[in-house]
């Protein structure tokens, strides 16, 4: 499958990998934002928030714990942000379900 967060959960692409466990992977975003920018993602293949259905909806959960253990391991202790770009007017650019953790700075609000 041509899907490039596959290909890194897969590695076969290299990823700066923090957190891997069977069904989730986090690793450090190519293009930073922040001084931490961290891209969470079930292994699986989903395309966004708009196929979340009853049935796999346990990986929500799953990789807000996760982003929340990250971000104590970061030192994150001011606060940080947990962000989901969802299609075209969200500014999803990667169609493989992703939260972005961004701290280490002062976030604004509201996001552009
Ligand atoms: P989106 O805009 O879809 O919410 O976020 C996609 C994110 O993936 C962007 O922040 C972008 O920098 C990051 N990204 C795109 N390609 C790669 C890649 O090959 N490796 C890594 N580590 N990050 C990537
Ligand atoms: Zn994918």
């Amino acid at each position: 499958m041509e899907c490039i967060f596959c290909k890194i959960a897969n590695n076969e692409i290299p990823s700066e990998k923090i957190y891997e466990d069977e069904k989730v992977i986090a690793f450090n975003d190519l293009d930073p934002q922040a001084p931490v920018h961290v891209l969470i993602i079930p292994k699986e293949h989903i395309k966004s928030i708009d196929e979340i259905t009853d049935k796999n909806s346990d990986i929500i959960g799953k990789i807000f714990i996760i982003a929340a253990k990250i971000a104590k391991e970061k030192s994150l202790d001011n606060g940080y942000r947990i962000v989901n770009n969802c299609g075209k007017d969200g500014g999803q650019t990667v169609e493989h379900l992703h939260f972005h953790l961004l701290g280490g700075r002062k976030m604004n609000w509201p996001a552009g």
